[in-house]
């Protein structure tokens, strides 16, 4: 049976939100809705790309995490880590000293999360090979996968369907510990995530029926600790981790911008951020982009280096991970190979399950009868006035009419309506009144000298 919502990681903190809905007009797909006076996220359009995250001026947004504790329900704890966190780190310290320093703080293996990405690359390359829809799409970034799901729906089947690294990676190390004899209920995997879509992602996988990790640890956490650990650290320090297993020079390269795309055959683009990308998916859902034969597409800007959740500066987080990747590239005598009983493994299991289209589906689970709904919508369109000045609590007139015909909201909403049914006595002005402040709150009509911008702001 079809899931009814996305798994969401983002949250909004209800105490913090004063509604003055900076989220709800950055939100690439109109996910954001402002009722009693505080930002609503709608589960089934909303792909977490963290936009709204990046500019809530009151950290009202955030991104719940699994407990770091739970690493400890489990004799072997490996963290699955994401390249961009050794780039975080300046080139003095190295890759064997942070692991080090994970170690301590409990895990008893670390893995890079591109481990695998000599296989996937393979994988992408067999479908470019073959007589499949042009321009392919990668699937790495979830946010972008949820995006096409329910914003071009007529792209679905451009995205390759193989598993993103950090899914292969976790199936992949679990498989190596259980042929080293460990029990399965003693593996515990946990992905040290940059950003909101991949915990997404790891909680309710796209295309699959259950996860490959037992815990998410939102990647701010683990920096904090362990800069905090390195800052404080004596001088009798001696790095125990000489090599990092499976880093290599692609692997440390692959999450950011044209990570992908080097890597790829004929004519490649990587677009990053995602208003970019939706300007760049309307070009080629319009037939305006012709002979591109894979399209790199990430959500934030600079890549997985603009992670929501990374803490150092994105352009100076990929400065250092090339400088790495250089450093690798010259003295080879880093790699460690997965085994061809591995490879073989990784590449049978790198398929992804059916990557469904929810765009009208948002509207109803039934297809037939979300186009008559979505039929509605234009109609009730006719009615509205069209200049998406967000005075209803929806970021523009099509998001009203979509709430009117699911039932959240009604014409009234509208204030010019309001005004409009006033006028012909349909509707008393005590109850516009009362309209407003449900979507704005009861205060937010009240004098206040106190509120940004009013004449006592500072007192
Ligand atoms: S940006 Fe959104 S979540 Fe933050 S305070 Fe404004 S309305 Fe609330
Ligand atoms: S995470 Fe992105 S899609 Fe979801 S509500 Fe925020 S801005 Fe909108």
């Amino acid at each position: 049976m079809r899931k009814q919502h996305f798994y969401h990681a983002l949250k909004v903190d209800e105490q913090l939100c004063f509604g003055c809905t900076h989220c709800m007009n950055v939100c690439p797909t109109d996910a954001i809705r402002i009722r009693d006076g505080i930002a609503s996220i709608h589960r089934n359009l909303c792909v977490d790309c963290g936009e709204c995250m990046k500019v809530c001026p009151v950290e009202a947004i955030f991104v719940e995490q699994d407990d770091f504790q739970n690493i400890f329900d489990y004799k072997y704890r490996v963290a699955v880590l994401p390249s961009v966190f050794i780039g975080q780190f300046s080139k003095q310290i190295s890759e064997g000293e942070i692991i080090d320093v994970l170690k301590g703080l409990g895990f008893t293996h670390v893995v890079p999360a591109e481990a695998t990405v000599d296989s996937l690359n393979e994988a992408m390359l067999e479908v470019h090979n073959a007589d499949h829809e042009k321009p392919l799409i990668s699937s790495f970034c979830p946010s972008i996968v949820r995006l096409i799901q329910v914003k071009f729906p007529g792209l679905v089947n451009n995205i390759i369907a193989t598993k993103p690294p950090i899914d292969s990676t976790a199936i992949y190390y679990r498989k190596l510990l259980l042929d080293e004899g460990k029990k399965a209920e003693d593996i515990g995997i946990f992905y040290v995530t940059p950003c909101a879509s991949k915990i997404a992602t790891v909680k309710d996988p796209v295309g699959e029926s259950t996860s490959f990790v037992d815990g998410v640890i939102n990647m701010d956490f683990l920096y904090n600790k362990v800069y905090h650990v390195l800052k404080t650290r004596g001088e009798e320090y001696t790095q125990k981790d000489e090599n990092v297993p499976y880093i290599s020079p692609k692997g440390l390269k692959w999450s950011l911008t044209d990570g992908e795309s080097d890597h790829m055959k004929g004519r490649c683009l990587a677009i990053d951020e995602i208003h970019n990308v939706i300007s760049f998916l309307e070009k080629v859902e319009n037939d305006e982009v012709i002979n591109v034969d894979f399209l790199e597409l990430r959500a934030c800007d600079q890549s997985c280096a603009g992670g929501v959740l990374l803490t150092e500066n994105r352009f100076l987080t990929v400065e250092r991970l090339k400088t790495r990747a250089e450093r690798l590239e010259k003295t080879k005598d880093y790699y460690t190979e997965i085994t061809p009983v591995h490879k073989e493994f990784i590449k049978d299991t790198l398929q992804l399950g059916k990557i469904e289209p929810r765009s009208v589906m948002s509207l109803d689970e039934d297809m037939g009868t979300a186009l008559k709904k979505m039929e509605r919508v234009r109609r009730i369109m006719c009615y509205l006035p069209g200049i998406d000045c967000g005075a209803c609590g929806a970021p523009n007139c099509e998001s009203l009419a979509r709430d009117i015909v699911m039932k959240d909201a009604h014409l009234s909403n509208c204030v010019f309506l309001q005004r409009m049914m006033e006028k012909t006595k349909k509707l008393d002005p005590m109850h516009s009144i009362r309209i407003i402040e449900k979507t704005w709150g009861k205060d937010r009509l009240d004098k206040d000298c106190k509120k940004k911008g009013a004449k006592n702001e500072s007192l």
